[in-house]
């Protein structure tokens, strides 16, 4: 199967009633994991690459990569993202490649660490908008600001500094078209998200779901979302680690999110932890190894399993088999004629 529009992913995720993991890739085997998972699940995936995930593997190396992933996995729907775009021309650049969505981020500044104003974030994201849709590629909007860092990316601090502003959201979706809104609720990147099991104070789905209220139709997008689960936290510390002890996101906060408009879930730190333990393992234990299949081969499987799991968790394990996908060209002419919608559906307050 090509790579499927992530617009096309996700209208099906909202007919469906369910959401999509996007998992983040830098390398082979976490690309290997992934289809693995989707593979055993039956689930249309995400793949997602960070500016720092296509510095790291080199845009052709990490692109072909996707493409073999698609080639040898004709039964599932992948769709191809830029994380966390920060300029107009590297969303371009991730098009140009073959990319089938991209994220602007434009909650920050092109430094990719000072917060934008509003009227910034309207004009850079528009002029992805018009550019993407016109080539049929789905574009992803920010509106917030996430706290944490990956990658260097982050306005850094705790994520209750910025929260998504329900109104703001409907005019931001209203003036830039975009196919899927990123909030900020309290969520941050990294390990370190929260000191103990969050509640409402700190984790605000109550901000959530008056989004959703009035953005009934929009799909909104939960970054910073890994758990954080304790028995991944352990394995790495058991074997040598020092991780200090901290929370993510419970599933089950995850889906209330889904039940209330969330279609795209963000998970990269639970799968670096699976791997990081599995390979501390291997090294702990049979410290004469020294292939590198040794403990890349357990890396691999430590991450496929979690990212099947949450593929179940999310509800998107079944339903790889539910559509054919429309060609990106189709896609486009959609956006001209209006056939896909770009005016979000806006309930009263
Ligand atoms: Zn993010």
């Amino acid at each position: 199967m090509p790579l499927v529009s992530m617009r096309q992913l996700l209208d099906e995720a909202a007919k469906g009633g369910y959401g999509v993991g996007a998992f983040n890739v830098n390398d082979m085997e976490q690309i290997q994991a992934i289809m693995m998972a989707a593979k055993e699940t039956k689930s249309p995936v995400i793949v997602q690459a960070s500016r720092g995930a296509r510095q790291f593997a080199e845009d052709l190396y990490l692109f072909r990569l996707i493409q073999a992933a698609a080639e040898l996995n004709p039964e599932i729907p992948i769709a191809m993202h830029q994380d966390h775009g920060n300029s107009f021309d590297t969303c371009k650049s991730a098009i140009e490649l073959g990319y089938t969505s991209v994220m602007m981020d434009g909650s920050l500044k092109e430094d990719g660490k000072t917060p934008a104003s509003f009227e910034e974030n309207v004009e850079v994201t528009r002029r992805v908008v018009d550019y993407a849709h016109e080539r049929g590629v789905t574009v992803e909007g920010e509106i917030g600001v996430l706290g944490g860092v990956e990658d260097g990316h982050g306005a850094g601090g705790s994520g209750l500094e910025h929260i998504t502003d329900p109104d703001q959201a409907v005019e931001f979706a209203e003036l830039t078209g975009v196919d899927a809104l990123a909030i900020a609720i309290g969520t941050s990147h990294g390990a370190y998200k929260f000191t103990k099991k969050p509640d409402g104070s700190v984790l605000k789905m109550d901000v959530l779901i008056a989004i959703h209220k009035r953005l009934p139709n929009t799909h909104l997008v939960m970054h910073g979302s890994s758990s954080v689960p304790k028995d991944l936290q352990d394995i790495v510390n058991q074997y040598g680690g020092k991780l200090k002890e901290t929370w993510g996101v419970p599933v089950e906060e995850i889906q209330l999110g889904i039940r209330n408009g969330v279609r795209k879930i963000n998970v990269d730190t639970d799968n670096r932890l699976a791997i990081t333990g599995a390979i501390r393992k291997v090294f702990a234990e049979t410290p004469e190894k020294f292939d590198p299949r040794d403990y890349l081969k357990p890396a691999r499987e430590a991450m496929k399993k979690v990212v099947a799991q949450r593929m179940v968790q999310f509800g998107q394990a079944g339903h790889a088999g539910d559509y054919a996908p429309i060609a990106i060209a189709e896609i486009a002419k959609g956006y001209a004629d209006g056939s896909l919608t770009t005016q979000p559906l806006v309930a009263a307050r």
